[in-house]
């Protein structure tokens, strides 16, 4: 059991000789103890760097901050740090600073896409809410590393307060996705009041907040936070595992806490070289997440963030990764493996290939073990029309409340009710040099 082990009793009794179980349980105590410099890290850990590595280091420290929990740095192995996954996601690396051409400082257009200060618009019926810029620990790979711990920021009722109008005023957002920062580093008392603002508005239907805490301080999801959520359902909780070493006695409670109050917790890896980039780790770490009754929700590939390089695969170790999931483990321990399109357009799900050839009646598809077979499609299907009249469908499909929208991209060249033929890039010079 770590709970509080050695190594976590050592690092406690430098923080303060007289420090106790309950203080390292303590969030607020572990939050106010937070390494940020390089000298602290070796105080703590007992890892040391030479002259040179820590000059290199410092600079890479004023380019983007370092916040590492007491909690989260005890579960680096010392032995054999340059190796260790914890290590690796926590503490400042040299190559952050190698930028190369092909970086974006905000590759996701996460500021193109932000009608309100805070509040990132790109998909029809939800928004990303950002109400933090700090967080317990800063991950290496953040996609927001430019911006987040610029300013340890936590922004004022009247700030939060805009973002809540947004989306008054936008009746299509049926979702609020919470995040930041992380949102769990607002007080309990903030937090109840923002949920009480957007679970009072009609047309929110669901709110999600994603946050690493259970991960990197699990401390903080403590029993008096839960019974604040536990007001605001449906509320969903979508955390960060990375490794299956992250999956530690607090982090098991702290997962239990959250499913016991009853919300659904999903999970978002990120795909990194040297930490999890291997099909075995990815296996483990699933079958620990559901385990624990966390639902591994995306496997993202790593963005195109400055300083993140040293981090990034080809895609093709995602498709691999996938393969090595797909069929060869419960459909549930499946995350689905997205890459954020550059330019903000949205997540973009990536697979192998399992349809190997079609005619009009049989499709061919292959499984995960490599067996070719065919299905029959039927002979007779007869089309329905669909012109999105519901009301005067006789499908039972009709609905209540059918307050279609219009449909939208690939959806509408597929819909009867819509005659565009074709979609075309906006100034394509053949379609230009047309007179009409
Ligand atoms: C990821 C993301 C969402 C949520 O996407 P889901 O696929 O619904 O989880 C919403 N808005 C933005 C800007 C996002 O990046």
């Amino acid at each position: 059991m770590e709970i509080f082990n050695g190594t976590q009793q050592a690092i406690a009794n430098k923080i303060n000789k007289t420090s106790t179980i309950s203080n390292w349980r303590d969030w607020k105590w572990q939050l106010k103890n937070s390494i940020s410099n390089i000298d602290q890290f070796e105080k703590l850990t007992g890892i040391t760097f030479n002259a040179d590595e820590k000059s290199q280091l410092k600079k890479t420290l004023e380019k983007f901050p370092l916040s590492i929990t007491p909690y989260y740095a005890s579960l680096i192995s010392t032995e054999n740090y340059q190796n260790d996954p914890v290590f690796k996601q926590s503490f400042a690396n040299v190559h952050e600073l190698h930028v190369l051409d092909t970086d974006l400082t905000d590759p996701l257009s996460e500021d193109k896409d932000s009608p309100e200060e805070g509040i990132t618009h790109r998909y029809p019926d939800r928004v990303l809410f950002h109400v933090s810029n700090v967080c317990a620990m800063y991950c290496r790979h953040c996609t927001r590393k430019r911006k987040v711990g610029d300013i340890d920021f936590i922004p004022s009722k009247e700030q939060l307060q805009k973002g809540i109008e947004y989306i008054k005023n936008t009746p299509q957002v049926r979702d609020v996705l919470l995040s930041g920062g992380d949102p769990l580093m607002l007080p309990d008392s903030k937090i109840d009041w923002l949920l009480s603002e957007l679970t009072a508005i009609p047309h929110v239907e669901v709110v999600r907040i994603g946050t690493r805490m259970p991960v990197v301080l699990p401390y903080r999801i403590t029993d008096e936070l839960v019974q604040i959520l536990k007001k605001y359902q449906p509320l969903w909780i979508n955390t960060h595992f990375n490794h299956p070493r992250e999956m530690t006695a607090s982090a098991k409670e702290a997962v239990r806490k959250l499913a016991d109050g009853g919300f659904p917790v999903g999970n978002q890896t990120v795909l990194l070289a040297n930490v999890n980039d291997c099909p075995r780790i990815m296996k483990k770490l699933v079958h620990k997440l559901v385990q624990n009754r966390v639902r591994p929700y995306y496997l993202y590939q790593c963005d195109l963030s400055e300083g993140l390089s040293h981090f990034r695969t080809p895609v093709g170790k995602g498709i691999e990764i996938m393969e090595s999931l797909i069929g060869h483990t419960s459909g549930f321990s499946v995350p689905t493996y997205v890459i954020d399109a550059p330019g903000g357009g949205g997540k973009i799900p990536v697979m192998p290939n399992y349809i190997i050839s079609w005619s009009t009646h049989k499709v061919v598809l292959r499984n995960y073990e490599g067996v070719i077979t065919t299905y029959k499609e039927p002979d007779h299907y007869e089309n329905k029309f669909c012109d999105r009249d519901c009301e005067n469908c006789n499908l039972e499909l009709n609905m209540e409340e059918s307050d279609e929208m219009q449909s939208l991209g690939i959806e509408k060249l597929l819909a009867d009710s819509n005659d565009s033929i074709s979609l075309i890039p906006e100034n394509n010079e053949r379609h230009n040099r047309r007179d009409d």
